[in-house]
């Protein structure tokens, strides 16, 4: 969130945001990986404001005591590297064969050689590669032919402020469309990958076609994903459907609330600079409302931290969003257990609110009963 065009608003966003990373502290730029899971966890206000603020979460967890075994190995990363640059060899020829196998419109002949277009991107600063993509892309589309973008450079608006995005590539059809580009080191074995890493590139797919879209293009709601073959070196891939990821990601990060929001409600001189004593980050830490769920530990730097203190405060929370929902309004773990222990103080949540207040047939609380006798019965009948 460096490149925040200067206006009196963004500037004293800009300013506060600097102040909560910490004096002369680099910021951390957002990625497409980190936008879908800031957007698979909407109503996490703590991550939303470090990562819009470019906070090192990684040290931050660290400096808490609780730090994440965290992405890729150094290993994996240089095979990763390794596999796209194999991938987008020769002129890319061998990926916009791939492209036109499995997303070219029927009838169209595959690219020869020297017939796709590969425009040059480069530009200074992250705002002028971003308008470099953004003119490559009209050229390609109104000249009707083929076109690879190797590492382009595109915008999303987050939370009211602009994120810059770069895909592996993005092709460009003789039909005018857009077609977002994955490359990954995880393979496809028997014309099927791990669907969780499929899943995941998928949501990171669905946030530069919303960049893409934002453009004015005509988007593909299919990615190319393309991965080694079996346990070879070689490149294959598969088209994957975005609609759903698509529609998720735009509506979660519609949600987002803004930034100024979250931040205007922090006291003046919190800081979340990794330099600073744990106790004071601790505390700053706290004042941010989170919303832990397992899924937060494959997707957050800070998922230790969170649950420990999730953890402590008894919340079911720690149960997982499935458990938290068919729960309703009892938030604690002790409410739980005092609700199907048939207690009224149960509905109270632990927060010290009056029980009378609540609905006497809390449904979440009937069903706890009942499963609680059902199992002293099965337990009494073992016995
Ligand atoms: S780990 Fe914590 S900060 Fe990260 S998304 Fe989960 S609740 Fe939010």
């Amino acid at each position: 969130m460096s490149d925040i065009p200067d206006s009196p608003s963004t500037t004293a966003l800009r300013r506060r945001l600097a102040e909560l990373r910490g004096a002369d502290v680099a910021p951390r730029p957002l990625d497409a990986r980190a936008l879908a899971a800031l957007a698979a966890n909407p109503g996490c206000r703590r991550r939303a404001l470090l990562d819009g603020a470019g906070v090192d979460k990684g040290a931050l967890a660290k400096k808490l005591g609780s730090p994440a075994a965290f992405g890729q190995s150094q290993f994996a990363f240089a095979r990763g590297h390794a596999f796209e640059a194999r991938v987008k060899g020769d002129g890319g020829a061998e990926l916009m064969r791939l492209v036109h196998a499995r997303t070219g419109t029927a009838g169209t002949p595959a690219p020869e050689p020297g017939e796709v277009a590969v425009p040059d991107l480069t530009a200074s600063g992250p705002d002028g590669r971003a308008e470099r993509t953004r003119l490559a892309l009209e050229r390609a589309t109104a000249e009707g032919g083929w076109a690879l973008l190797n590492h382009p450079m595109v915008r999303l608006e987050v939370a009211g402020s602009p994120v810059h995005l770069e895909p592996d590539a993005v092709a460009v059809h003789p039909d005018g469309r857009w077609t977002v580009v994955e490359i990954k080191s995880f393979p496809i074995l028997d014309g099927a990958a791990d669907p969780t890493k499929v899943g995941a590139a998928a949501r990171q797919a669905a946030v530069y076609a919303l960049a893409l879209q934002a453009l004015g293009g005509r988007v593909d709601e299919r990615m190319l994903l393309v991965c080694p073959k079996d346990f070879s070196n070689l490149p294959t891939a598969e088209a994957v459907d975005l609609r759903r990821q698509l529609a998720t990601t735009r509506r979660q990060l519609a949600r987002l609330t803004r930034l100024e929001e979250i931040a205007a409600a922090l006291p003046e001189g919190v800081t979340f600079d990794p330099a600073r004593p744990a106790d004071e980050l601790a505390e700053a830490v706290r004042r941010l409302p989170a919303a832990y769920a397992p899924q937060c530990l494959s997707t957050c730097e800070l998922a230790f931290h969170c649950r420990e203190r999730a953890r402590a405060a008894g919340s079911v929370e720690v149960l997982g969003r499935e458990a938290r929902g068919e729960l309703g309004g009892l938030t604690t773990v002790e409410a739980v257990l005092a609700a199907a222990r048939g207690e009224a103080a149960s509905l109270s949540g632990g927060d010290g609110t009056d029980p009378s207040d609540d609905p006497p047939d809390d449904p979440a609380a009937a069903a706890l009963r009942r499963a609680a006798r059902l199992r002293a019965e099965a337990l009494a009948g073992r016995s």
